[in-house]
């Protein structure tokens, strides 16, 4: 808490969530991929979103992100309370949404540190936006991360082993300074060595910012073993199936993807988020 606190008309109201979807359908060239996706993501709590491949979960992360060949047909995005489902992704940024990619694009000629100043330039206003600082605060991060501090002289993502790759999202996401971080498959392409260092650096960030909200996508179980998350959803033919504690994630490795389809019926998990006709 800092300043003077602005006088709030209820005092008591709960925080709104860092991010909430609401019964989300979204169209990639005309064919609905997710078909009614409602979530929300208390400030400070780890969500994960567990799917099989082509269940839509990097859908989710696009439309987060306002990609634009991903249509919203119907629901809502919210940050802080605030509708941003029509708001471009700067903007979205600008309101402390970070996105970590699947896949992260390599960016020739463009150093970790100059990607960095020019993304941070976007998000905060230009006036408390200084480059020495951003320098400083990077040296900290690769430090405390315990990444090499010529890291950020390289070109982004050039060369770069999937390792650091992961890495430098997390990077960023520390950087970034976000409410909400959405990880899409943080996890993918990763040994254990990497694995326990991503999952380790995601845990530093937290600390750091202990009222940011995280939605984690993956497809395995084994991320959710080192970074323990507070809600899983499963997401299954574009809807969330089910969703519950940490012992979802332990069925999933269980039993499947396949033990989650609708037809199997899992009333021991319920909320299966069929939307109740209007
Ligand atoms: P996941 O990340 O869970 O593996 P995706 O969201 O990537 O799933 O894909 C879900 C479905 O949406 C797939 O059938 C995929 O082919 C389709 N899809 C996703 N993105 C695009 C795109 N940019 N263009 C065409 N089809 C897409
Ligand atoms: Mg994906």
């Amino acid at each position: 808490m800092s300043g003077v606190a602005p006088a709030s008309p209820v005092p008591s109201a709960p925080a709104p969530a860092a991010l909430e979807i609401v019964d989300l359908h979204v169209s990639v060239e005309d064919r609905e991929i997710l078909r009614g996706v409602s979530l929300a993501v208390a400030p400070g709590s780890l969500h994960a979103l567990m799917g099989p491949n082509g269940s839509g979960k990097s859908t989710l992360a696009n439309t987060l992100l306002a990609n634009p060949a991903y249509q919203v047909t119907a629901g809502r995005i919210l940050l802080a309370g605030e509708d941003v489902t029509d708001l471009p992704t700067d903007e979205r940024a600008r309101r402390g949404l970070f996105l970590g990619f699947q896949h992260p694009e390599e960016i020739p000629g463009v150093s970790v540190l100059n990607f960095l100043r020019q993304a941070i330039a976007r998000r905060k206003s230009i006036d408390d936006f200084s480059v020495l600082e951003v320098r400083m605060n990077l040296l900290d991060w690769t430090k405390r991360l315990g990444m090499d501090n010529r890291f950020q002289e390289r070109y982004l993502n050039e060369g770069f082993s999937g390792g650091e790759k992961k890495r430098n999202e997390v990077l960023q996401m520390a950087m970034m300074e976000p409410d909400v971080a959405v990880l899409d498959e943080t996890d993918s392409g990763l040994d254990i060595d990497a694995l326990r260092q991503v999952a380790a650096g995601i845990a530093k960030v937290r600390e750091a910012r202990p009222h940011m909200g995280i939605l984690a996508i993956t497809h395995y179980q084994r991320l959710l073993e080192h970074l323990v998350p507070d809600v899983v959803h499963v997401l299954v033919d574009g809807r969330i199936v089910a969703t519950g504690g940490p012992e979802i994630s332990l069925e999933v490795e269980a039993r499947g993807f396949e033990a989650f389809r609708p037809e199997f019926g899992r009333p021991e998990f319920g909320r299966a988020h069929e939307e109740a006709p209007a």
